[in-house]
């Protein structure tokens, strides 16, 4: 009979989006006994309702301005009319049953494609609703057919809990999944809004605002504070803002929507100095909540914090011992890419192999309007709160070659170097892809090149990554 330590360690993971998902493969690739309890699908919220959706949605929308853009490259597009001969410009037209059908058949893929990886790498999957039964041990309920409920019981030695978070709903504003939405019902749209009223000028909001302008939507964003984007980097923030308003988008700052009701045939949001805003469709998109109720977590020694985040420490672990939480659900950023890493760190510190602390400050994350803002470690406002030393050196996108023969008309980049030393400890970069140019940055800041080391590797001459180096070779410190 074996004894403890030649058995393999029992991990159930709570939860299959991506803290969740990249737990499981690093578990049963460290050589755990891994069993994942999903509710919905595999690869959660990130890949049903969230990240895969809401990007291939954005891909779209880039596609149509980059037609409706196209003109100023001196591209026409002409049909001919069939009664007089004569060219007629066509209009563009979105599909919108065909284009929410191709990307919902995305998402189910994707889900599938990673429920087809986890057991490749042995891991089990139970469908069903999970909830700690102390910390040893997970308990889940599963619809087992037509009679009702069937409980399961997971003993493990270690949990990993990553169960996500869910669109916050105010009591003056239920969606209705018709007129009203989250932003995990907008897929069901068939056609373009005709006035779309999104609440809530944060990164989701903005997102979508900027979508359903270049899909055809006139749209309306009700924004609490005097900028879209709060907490963002201000200069970035500002080129959005502009770019949202010279596209038509009608932008209420500093107003706050009380509530937003259903009329005969659309939506009126009344905001909190009485003025009323009516429109076709409204979409809510005022935050999220973590999925922490209810599931055992304080009877289990895990501490939450006043917002019902899980506290967790650099290697995602709670304050008990054998429990770690990741993703949205825990106080880290709520990003797929960060609730990834720390799935994999709480594993790999779990299981004794070598461990690399998540660094916050090192994230790199991206807004995907359009231009898009990608941003990485320290910020513009921490620099001039003294919070960390800085020089800052901004390089706006048009005097870029590249970006000239491209008609990119707005954008910039801009580093932020340690005083003295010139290594680099952030950047913004606001670009049409400005999710791939970050990268360099972001490598800079991992591994603390300073800007003389940046700017010795070659860029390609044209491209929108020499303004990287432009900008480095600008803040070359003279010794
Ligand atoms: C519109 C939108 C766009 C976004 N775009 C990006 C982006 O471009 N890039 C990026 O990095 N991030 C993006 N995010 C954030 C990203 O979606 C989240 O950070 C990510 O989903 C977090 O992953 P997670 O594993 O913590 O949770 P989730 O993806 O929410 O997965 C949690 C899973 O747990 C399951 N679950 C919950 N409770 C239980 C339970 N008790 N038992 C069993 N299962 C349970 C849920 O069904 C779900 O499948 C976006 C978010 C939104 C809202």
């Amino acid at each position: 009979m074996g004894n403890e330590f030649e058995r393999k360690q029992r991990i159930a993971v709570v939860g299959g989006g991506p803290g969740g998902y990249d737990a499981a493969i690093a578990g049963a690739q460290l050589g755990g006994d891994v069993t994942l309890v999903e509710q919905v699908g595999v690869g959660g919220s990130a890949v049903l309702t969230d990240v895969v959706p809401s990007k291939t949605l954005i891909a779209v929308a880039e596609a149509t301005n980059a037609i409706g853009e196209a003109a100023d490259l001196g591209v026409q597009f002409f049909s001919r009319s069939e009664t007089t001969g004569r060219p007629v410009r066509p209009e563009v037209a979105v599909n919108l049953t065909a284009v929410n059908k191709r990307l919902l058949g995305l998402a189910r893929q994707q889900s599938e494609d990673m429920r087809a990886s986890l057991i490749r790498a042995g891991v089990k999957i139970v469908q069903g609703h999970g909830r700690l039964d102390g910390p040893d041990s997970v308990i889940v309920s599963t619809a087992a057919g037509p009679d009702g409920t069937d409980f399961d019981q997971i003993d493990a030695d270690t949990i990993v809990v990553s169960v996500g978070a869910s669109p916050r709903i105010l009591s003056s504003a239920v969606p209705d999944g018709e007129r009203i939405f989250t932003w995990t019902q907008l897929y069901s749209l068939t056609a373009i809004p005709e006035h779309l009223i999104v609440v809530g000028s944060g990164v989701t909001g903005a997102e979508f605002a900027s979508a359903y302008t270049a899909l055809g939507s006139k749209v309306t964003l009700i924004s609490s504070r005097d900028q879209v984007l709060p907490g963002e980097d201000a200069d970035a923030a500002a080129v959005i803002e502009n770019v949202f308003k010279r596209n038509g988008m009608t932008v209420l700052s500093k107003s706050r929507a009380d509530s937003v009701e259903r009329t005969a045939d659309g939506v009126v949001a009344t905001l909190s100095d009485g003025t009323t805003v009516e429109g076709s469709h409204c979409l809510m998109a005022v935050g999220s909540i973590p999925n922490t109720k209810g599931i055992g977590l304080e009877s289990a020694g895990v501490q939450l914090s006043e917002s019902g985040h899980i506290r967790v420490n650099r290697v995602a672990r709670t304050s008990a011992p054998n429990i770690y939480a990741a993703g949205d659900c825990t106080t880290f950023l709520p990003l797929a890419s960060v609730a990834s890493m720390q799935g994999r760190t709480a594993m790999f510190h779990a299981m004794g192999d070598a461990v690399n602390p998540t660094e916050l400050r090192n994230v790199a994350s991206n807004i995907f309007t359009q231009p898009q803002i990608a941003t990485v470690g320290w910020t513009q406002r921490q620099i001039e709160e003294g919070i960390a030393q800085g020089d800052i050196y901004k390089l706006p996108l048009s005097s870029n070659p590249r970006a000239k023969m491209m008609g990119i008309k707005d954008g910039f980049v801009k580093l932020f170097a340690r005083t003295g030393s010139g290594t680099v400890i952030g950047g913004v970069v606001v670009a049409p892809n400005a999710s791939e140019l970050i990268f360099p940055i972001a490598l800079a800041v991992e591994h603390r090149l300073t800007v003389d080391q940046v700017s010795r590797a070659f860029t390609v001459y044209p491209s929108l990554s020499g303004s990287i180096s432009d900008a480095a070779r600008a803040m070359h410190i003279v010794l």
